[in-house]
């Protein structure tokens, strides 16, 4: 039985099996998240990342997932999945799910048992912090029997919102 721990930082220094990246579908670094994980694992996980097969240069569509090794990380794996651009996305809730589901079935199957996540969706992509938070913890809930799970949010007010989200999730 793991646990869930909300934290606030950079998730680059997370001391897990698998950190978990908000990718895009082309994968091959970007902005955000994205962008801080690519710099600090360096040159071999952009390298990993263009070996995943592409379709018309799409690696990975919304709400899936894909595994590569770590580079410089200290984490045997990155896990990059993409979540819903809110604004244009046909199904948004049902993607974000798919992403964090997704990520941590990979992660199970990799013999992962520890695994960190930044706030899929809520940079660049808009998803509205509250209900993404309500979707991160409750698909975590569903998992924490197999993994110590870590949040890193990297801002005040989001890292307020999954701790408050947490509560009430988890009180009667
Ligand atoms: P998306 O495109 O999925 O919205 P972003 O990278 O724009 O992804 O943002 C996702 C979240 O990650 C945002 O809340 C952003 O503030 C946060 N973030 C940015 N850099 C880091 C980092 N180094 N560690 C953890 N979270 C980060």
């Amino acid at each position: 039985m793991g646990q869930i721990h909300i934290l606030k930082g950079d998730i680059t220094t997370a001391q897990v099996d698998a950190i978990v990246n908000a990718a895009n579908s082309r994968m091959l670094g970007g902005g955000g998240v994205d962008g801080a994980i690519h710099r600090a694992a360096g040159p071999k996980l952009l390298a990993e990342c263009k070996n995943v097969p592409s379709v018309n240069g799409q690696r990975c569509p919304t709400g899936e997932a894909r595994i590569t090794s770590a580079g410089n990380l200290s984490a045997s794996y990155v896990i990059h999945t993409v979540g819903p651009i809110y604004n244009i996305d046909k199904a948004p809730r049902e993607h974000l799910i798919n992403a964090y589901e997704n990520s941590f079935k990979l992660a199970l199957s990799h013999a992962c048992q520890s695994i960190a996540f930044p706030a899929i969706s809520c940079g660049v992509y808009m998803y509205p912090h509250h209900e993404a938070a309500e979707i991160a913890l409750n698909v975590a809930l569903e998992y924490v029997n197999h993994f110590d799970i870590y949040f890193y949010l990297f801002d005040e007010p989001l890292f307020n919102i999954f701790k408050q989200t947490y509560r009430q999730l988890t009180t009667i």
